[in-house]
């Protein structure tokens, strides 16, 4: 899959499409989902051009890698989501309904969610 620079998360990182920001630093951006699936319904998307997490963990950089996983971690902080607990998902591709092909991972809380599908 190669990356679209015309996706819309691209758009967001580069400040052509507001979003509602939670949380960034040099490696990632979050910000509330527009169609929340949960009370809380957060994305997290690393700065960088990967399509989804099979192309992030193929070929981003190590320091990469960590700075996004610390990054989801000091989300969910923010969202209080800690204590209660929360869930983490990333589509990759057809089968799993990927819709936008900038890598990114949903942090879903705020609810009980049952196990799994
Ligand atoms: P996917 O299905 O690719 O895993 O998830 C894409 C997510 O992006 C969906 O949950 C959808 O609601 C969200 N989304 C799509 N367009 C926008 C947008 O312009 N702004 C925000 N905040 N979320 C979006």
């Amino acid at each position: 899959m190669t990356y679209d620079k015309t996706n819309i998360f691209a758009k967001i990182l580069r400040g052509e499409i507001p979003c509602n920001k939670i949380y960034e630093d040099e490696h990632a951006l979050a910000f509330f989902d527009i169609t929340p699936a949960a009370p809380k319904h957060v994305l997290v998307i690393p700065k960088g051009d990967y399509a989804s997490f099979n192309d992030f963990a193929a070929h981003a950089p190590q320091s990469l890698v960590q700075g996004f996983f610390a990054a989801i971690q000091k989300t969910a902080a923010i969202c209080n989501l800690e204590e209660s607990g929360y869930r983490l998902i990333t589509n990759h591709g057809p089968d799993a309904a990927q819709t936008v092909h900038h890598f990114h991972v949903h942090i879903l809380g705020g609810i009980a969610m049952g196990h799994l599908l």
